[in-house]
């Protein structure tokens, strides 16, 4: 695929309304700075910081998006949120099936296309996160997870419009490792053969100085990042690099 990369910055659970402005007024001052026109910038903070972070960014050409949304409409479920509540602060998309919610909340692939269903009728673009875990790999099975996972976790409403497919090994989130050029470009190319044109992002503790070749390498069209991404300097260095 060409055009474009998709750099979409995830800030788990943090940001607080100090930090969330000074970070925020940075980026979008580097981006305005910015003379490369080869990358799209999405941020994801924590559902508490949405509303502000959708003012400092009005007037950029930065999208936001959530971390996750329940897959009922409005309703009683307390603590969770509804893709319509995504919609009205302004997100365009929202991240489903992390591997950290797969894995501390238990959520199953058959959840996480339910919930993208529901995120699809809103009008939101789905970011539908794969992965295998170090073990899965490492006893080469890594394939037949993450096809299983795709299989499950993409509803028939999804199209390359709507969603966007993030391969995450598990092993490399947040841990400093980053899967090797060769393991990427091969997990690419498979997961390319099951979703046709959609969007596919790497994410694994990406940063300034391993972007370039990840977003350069065949089939990867962005990168998600989580510890990265509350970096101003680390994720314009990343965004740049595309
Ligand atoms: C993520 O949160 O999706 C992620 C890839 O985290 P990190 O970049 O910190 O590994």
């Amino acid at each position: 695929m060409t055009g474009a990369k998709l750099i979409v910055g995830n800030w788990k659970m943090n940001g607080l309304m100090a930090d969330s402005r000074e970070r925020t007024e940075k980026l979008t001052a580097a981006v305005a700075k910015s003379t490369s026109g080869s990358f799209h910038m999405v941020l994801c903070p924590p559902a508490t910081m949405i509303n502000a972070v959708s003012w400092f960014l009005k007037e950029s050409a930065i999208r936001w998006g959530g971390q996750d949304c329940h897959d009922q409409p409005p309703g009683a479920f307390t603590g969770d949120i509804a893709p319509e509540m995504l919609k009205d602060l302004g997100c365009d998309f929202v991240i489903l099936g992390h591997s950290e919610r797969r894995q501390h909340h238990k959520e199953t692939s058959a959840l996480v296309a339910s919930k993208a269903k529901r995120a699809h009728a809103t009008g939101l673009v789905t970011i539908i996160c794969v992965g295998e875990l170090d073990a899965e790999r490492s006893a080469g099975k890594h394939e037949s997870v993450v096809a299983q996972q795709l299989k499950e976790s993409i509803p028939d409403t999804a199209t390359s419009d709507n969603t966007v497919i993030a391969y995450e090994p598990v092993w490399a989130i947040g841990t400093g490792k980053t899967a090797s050029g060769d393991d990427i470009k091969q997990m690419h190319a498979f997961i390319r053969g099951k979703v046709g044109k959609m969007q596919i992002l790497y994410g694994g503790s990406v940063k300034g100085s391993n972007a370039r070749e990840i977003l350069h390498t065949a089939n990867v069209d962005g990168v998600l990042v989580g510890g990265a991404s509350l970096k101003v300097d680390e994720f314009m260095a990343i965004a740049e690099a595309s």
